[in-house]
């Protein structure tokens, strides 16, 4: 059963922004990390913006200052099944699926039925308004890869029955349909392949690295690095990013084949403890404990096609927006006072 957060006439207000001539996005997944961030850019260039959203885990409260705005509204949906009828829209973004792997991990058959039955809902909904469909894939399509850095190009080693299968072959799946639907259909399609991206808006609880040893440090605990902590990961910072799928989705011709989007920039996970130390300038200690099954030993991508054809590249280093994002914490947090002063860079 959907639920309209803000309660608007869907259908009038399909056509006051059809006739005001501005375009309609959808952002599934639109109350999360990333589809928050979106949803603010997609109204800051003047489109009328729906997210929708489960809140697995996504939260009301990055929707607080979008939902002021008339233009905005959020329908609280399961992508997984049908979607609310009447629904008209220009540019659809699939944003929707747990990212985190504790929270991919949890429910292991919903998180491959969000990737496969979502997208066929979202690639319906696309078809049947003739609008263009951008897909959040990952650079978990390279697994744990031998191949490096990664171009779009490889294929990609990917375990198909471990505790990570259900995230990694869920969005290989939805890879494979949205280009089926381009093939079959004609379906104007953008797939980005996202690689590890941090910043203002993750979760304290998200359980993912960055947000991890921020929220371990300002609360002076042991920050937990799995295994030796050598595995390498780049990290790019959210405005980057979502600078790149704007640029991605707006490009006049559809790239043949998913597009790397991610930061070059390559770091071991010892290595962002320390900075993360550093920028907090937290007494918390170093703890080892068990690499995780099947975690990738390494992830760069190669964003050449990027910088070729979207002319698009990261401009914020880690260390920024590290700095950036342990401010974001330290006010979610303590009200900006822990660390305060040792956060300016
Ligand atoms: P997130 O968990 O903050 O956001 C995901 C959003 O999708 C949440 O709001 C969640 O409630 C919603 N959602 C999940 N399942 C849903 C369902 N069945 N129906 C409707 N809504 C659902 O994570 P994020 O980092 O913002 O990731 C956004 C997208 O980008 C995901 O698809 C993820 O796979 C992809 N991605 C992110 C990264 C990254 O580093 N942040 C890397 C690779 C890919
Ligand atoms: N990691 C870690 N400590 C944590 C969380 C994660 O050492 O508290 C490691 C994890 O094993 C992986 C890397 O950091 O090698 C990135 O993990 P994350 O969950 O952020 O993303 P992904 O594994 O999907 O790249």
């Amino acid at each position: 059963m959907s639920k309209l957060i803000k309660v608007l006439k869907l259908e009038s207000d399909c056509q006051r922004g059809a006739n005001q001539n501005r375009s309609r996005a959808l952002v599934a997944g639109g109350a999360g990390f990333l589809g928050s961030h979106l949803c603010e850019r997609l109204l800051r260039d003047g489109y009328d913006v729906v997210a929708l959203d489960n809140f697995h885990t996504g939260k009301k409260n990055n929707l607080n200052a979008l939902l002021r705005n008339p233009r905005f509204m959020c329908i609280e949906h399961d992508i997984v099944n049908a979607l609310p009828s009447g629904l008209r829209f220009d540019e659809i973004y699939n944003l929707a699926c747990p990212a985190s792997p504790p929270h991919y991990q949890a429910d292991p058959i919903h998180t491959f039925k969000t990737s496969v039955l979502g997208s066929l809902n979202l690639l319906e909904l696309a078809l049947q308004n003739n609008a263009k469909i951008f897909q959040a894939s990952t650079s978990e399509i390279y697994g744990d890869p031998f191949v490096h850095p990664q171009p779009e190009s490889y294929f990609g080693n990917v375990n198909t029955h471990g505790p990570r299968s259900c995230y990694d072959e869920g969005k290989r799946s939805a890879e494979t349909l949205f280009f089926d639907y381009s093939r079959t259909y004609g379906l104007n399609i953008r797939v980005a392949r996202i690689f590890n991206t941090y910043g203002r808006r993750m979760q304290p609880d998200d359980g993912r690295v960055v947000s991890n040893f921020i929220v371990q440090a300002l609360q002076g605990k042991d920050l937990t690095v799995y295994g030796h902590g050598l595995q390498t990961r780049s990290f790019c910072y959210a405005d980057d990013l979502i600078e790149g799928f704007v640029r991605l989705m707006n490009a006049p011709n559809a790239p043949a084949h998913p597009v790397n989007l991610g930061n070059p920039s390559e770091f071991t996970i010892m290595e962002l403890a320390t900075l993360v130390i550093d920028y907090t300038n937290s007494r918390s200690k170093i703890v080892h404990r068990p690499l995780p099954i099947d975690d990738p030993r390494q992830r760069k991508p190669d964003i050449s096609f990027a910088r070729a054809n979207l002319g698009w590249e990261p401009k914020v280093g880690l260390r920024q927006g590290l700095a950036r994002t342990v401010e974001y914490f330290d006010t979610l947090l303590y009200g900006g006072q822990l660390a305060k002063g040792a956060t300016a860079s």
